[in-house]
C-alpha cells in the first residue's frame, strides 16, 4: 500500500493552476527524485505532502491521513513527515544540539536522556558531533544542512521531503550533503527529493519524476530514464 497517494489533486494560487490533476502513488521505502524546470510546481507538489500548501481539489493521503479533509490534524502528519528546506530553516537562537532535540522533546515528549542520546547518534552520522554547542550562524551552509537532516531524522519520521536541499550550497559542500542523503535512503525512509543533482537522481533514487507545467510528464526508474532520454 502506498504511503503517499494523490488522487486527482488540483492546486491553485488565485487563478494560477499550479498542480493539474495529479495522480501519484509513492510506496514505503521509495526514494523519488523530482526534476523539472523552475516554476513548474515541484516545490508546491512536495509542500502539499505535509500540508504546507493546501490542495483545492481531490484527495491526498499521507501516512494514512487525508490532507484534503479539514478534520485531519496536520500535526499527526508532520510527526510522520519531515522536511528539509533549501535555506535550512534552523532555529537561529538555539545550538546545534538544541536544534535536534527541540521537536522530539516538545512534540514527542521524549525523555531528556533518550532524546540527547538519539540526537547525538544522528549528529554523529552527519558528522556534526564536534559542533553541538555551536549556533547556526557559526556554520557553513553544508554544515547547516547536515544539522537540518539530523533534526529531521531525530523525529524518526516515515517520510522526509527535501526541497532543493543542495541548491543554496557552495559546490564544495554539496557532496557531503548528498552523502548524508544516501545514508538516509539506506535507512529505508521514504524520500521525496526536489533536486537538480542528476548524479543523486540516477544513483540513489529508485524513481525519477519529470515535472512540467503543473503535471507529471514522465515517471520512470532512473535506468529507463537515462536509457531513453
Ligand atoms: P518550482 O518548485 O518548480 O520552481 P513552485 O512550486 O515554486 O515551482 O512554483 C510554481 C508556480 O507557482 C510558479 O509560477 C510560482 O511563481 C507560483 N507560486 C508558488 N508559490 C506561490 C504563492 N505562494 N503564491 C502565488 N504563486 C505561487
Ligand atoms: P524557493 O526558491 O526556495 O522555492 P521561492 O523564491 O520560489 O523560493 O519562493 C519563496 C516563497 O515565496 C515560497 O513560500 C513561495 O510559496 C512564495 N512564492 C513563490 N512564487 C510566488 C508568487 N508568484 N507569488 C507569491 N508568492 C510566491
Amino acid at each position: 500500500t502506498p504511503i503517499i497517494e494523490f488522487k486527482h489533486v488540483d492546486k491553485y494560487y488565485g487563478k494560477f493552476h499550479a498542480l493539474k490533476d495529479i495522480n501519484l502513488k509513492i510506496n514505503e521505502g521509495e526514494v523519488v527524485s523530482i526534476i523539472g524546470p523552475s516554476g513548474s510546481g515541484k516545490s508546491t507538489l512536495i509542500r502539499t505532502m505535509n500540508g504546507l500548501e493546501k490542495i483545492n481539489k481531490g484527495q491526498l493521503l499521507v501516512t494514512g491521513y487525508d490532507l484534503a479533509d479539514k478534520k485531519t490534524d496536520i500535526n499527526k502528519i508532520r510527526k510522520n513527515v519531515g522536511m528539509v528546506f533549501q535555506h535550512f530553516n534552523l532555529y537561529d537562537n538555539h545550538t546545534v544540539l538544541e536544534n535536534v532535540t527541540l521537536a522530539p522533546k516538545i512534540v514527542l515528549k521524549r525523555p531528556d536522556d533518550e532524546n540527547k542520546k538519539i540526537a547525538m547518534q544522528y549528529l554523529e552520522k552527519v558528522g556534526m558531533v564536534d559542533k553541538i554547542n555551536s549556533y547556526p550562524r557559526q556554520l557553513s551552509g553544508g554544515q547547516k544542512q547536515r544539522v537540518a537532516i539530523a533534526r529531521s531524522l531525530a523525529m524518526k519520521p516515515k517520510v522526509i521531503l527535501f526541497d532543493e536541499p543542495t541548491s543554496a550550497l557552495d559546490p564544495e559542500m554539496i557532496q557531503d550533503v548528498l552523502d548524508v542523503m544516501r545514508y538516509v535512503a539506506e535507512q529505508g525512509i521514504t524520500m521525496v527529493v526536489v533536486t537538480h543533482e542528476m548524479g543523486f537522481a540516477r544513483e540513489v533514487s529508485n524513481r525519477l519524476i519529470f515535472f512540467d507545467a503543473g503535471h507529471v510528464l514522465e515517471d520512470r526508474k532512473p535506468e529507463e530514464f537515462f536509457a531513453h532520454p
